[in-house]
């Protein structure tokens, strides 16, 4: 008799290749500061949270009726928002930018066809492959996590694959990606037509200077921008990731997407939202602001933070990242032990926030003195 779940599950006639697969595994701990998964910990701003009230309560008088199938006034709203030209017919959204990515693979990966990553990057790349049974391709990156142009193409044309992901600014690292590098991978995958992934999902936290790959869109149909309403628009909870992409890559899509899959509520949402986002810009430049500050005082504590475009920090040098992810946790301080030797995560928080984490990060490693 099966005893453990893990034997009953073993017992199922589960798909081999899901066999001894583990699932996404961010721990969510009821801790007082969380700033492990890249929140936007701010939370929704008075005037967003009335506007998004208002918004719903009108959608939950047609509740009875399915949704706009074609969300045809977010796709608006996203078009505006993104600017650079774009047209409602080049916007597609989902529930989070993860259904985005997953519906790109169910179009253009599968059975057959291989995902091309280049860890380390996004965890749920591999895990999305696996659930539509894409092949999923590790590519490697030259020192200090970073992807040139030279190699990131040499390897698409020796791999061939069939979707590559371009994570940019990269989770977990954090740096974004030189347009060469897009251009360059775009180019290479020219001779296996891949769809071309550029995740942007932290776009709005760029430092002045970096670019988005929204600019390189006219003229290359097969290159797609994700984006997601998760980080600066802190609306993780609602759901809405969406991408820019020439129309066509749009019609792909809804082969492949479930019947009125973006609810009333969470369109409603999302537009509400998109409608009120002043004063969510401007949590954007205070995290921004705080995601220097953790660079600057780690620095200083000897550490080697990455440079970062995102609303996180990635940082080596730590002799012993579990004794630290331990100690911050006993303070209340969760952050992200990403598996990288030596090395931790954390998300840009509040000032308080902030502070709670450097001061205790500073006390943990006067302890290995
Ligand atoms: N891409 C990247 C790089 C991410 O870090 C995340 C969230 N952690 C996502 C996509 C997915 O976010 P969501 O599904 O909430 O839009």
């Amino acid at each position: 008799q099966p005893t453990s779940r893990e034997e009953r599950l073993a017992g199922l006639p589960l798909r081999e290749d899901l066999r001894g697969q583990h699932p996404y595994g961010a721990p969510q701990l009821d801790v007082p500061i969380m700033l492990n998964v890249n929140e936007n910990t701010y939370g929704v701003p008075q005037d967003v949270q009335e506007a998004i009230t208002r918004s719903v309560r009108e959608a939950v008088s047609s509740l009875n009726r399915y949704p706009d199938r074609e969300f045809t006034e977010l796709r608006e709203a996203l078009a505006e928002y993104l600017g650079h030209g774009l047209t409602p017919e080049q916007l597609w959204a989902a529930n989070g930018s993860n259904e985005v990515l997953q519906q790109l693979l169910q179009a253009f990966g599968g059975p057959g066809r291989s995902a091309l990553g280049f860890p380390p990057t996004y965890s749920m790349y591999p895990l999305l492959a696996a659930g539509t049974g894409t092949a999923y391709l590790k590519g490697v990156r030259d020192a200090d996590y970073e992807l040139t142009a030279d190699s990131a193409a040499r390897q698409v044309r020796e791999l061939a694959p069939n979707v590559v992901f371009l994570c940019s600014p990269n989770n977990p690292t954090g740096t974004a990606l030189g347009l060469d590098v897009v251009e360059a991978v775009y180019e290479a995958s020219e001779a296996s037509q891949a769809i071309v992934i550029v995740d942007e999902a932290y776009a709005e936290f760029a430092q002045l200077g970096t670019q988005s790959a929204l600019t390189l869109l006219p003229g290359r149909p097969r290159l797609v921008v994700s984006r997601t309403m998760s980080k600066a628009f802190a609306l993780a909870g609602a759901r809405l990731g969406y991408l820019a992409a020439a129309p066509e890559v749009t019609d792909a899509l809804r082969l492949v997407r479930l019947p009125y899959h973006l609810s009333a509520i969470t369109q409603a949402t999302a537009l509400a939202a998109l409608r009120h986002r002043a004063s969510l810009m401007s949590e954007v430049e205070a995290i921004k602001h705080q995601r220097d500050r953790i660079v600057k005082e780690l620095e200083r504590l000897g550490l080697r933070p990455a440079s970062s475009d995102s609303n996180f920090v990635f940082f080596t040098g730590l002799a012993d990242p579990q004794r630290i992810w331990r100690g911050l946790l006993e303070a209340g301080v969760l952050v992200r032990d990403v598996g990288i030797p030596g090395s931790l995560r954390v998300t840009a928080g509040t000032e308080s926030e902030t502070s709670a984490f450097l001061s205790r990060l500073e006390e943990l490693l006067e302890e290995e003195q």
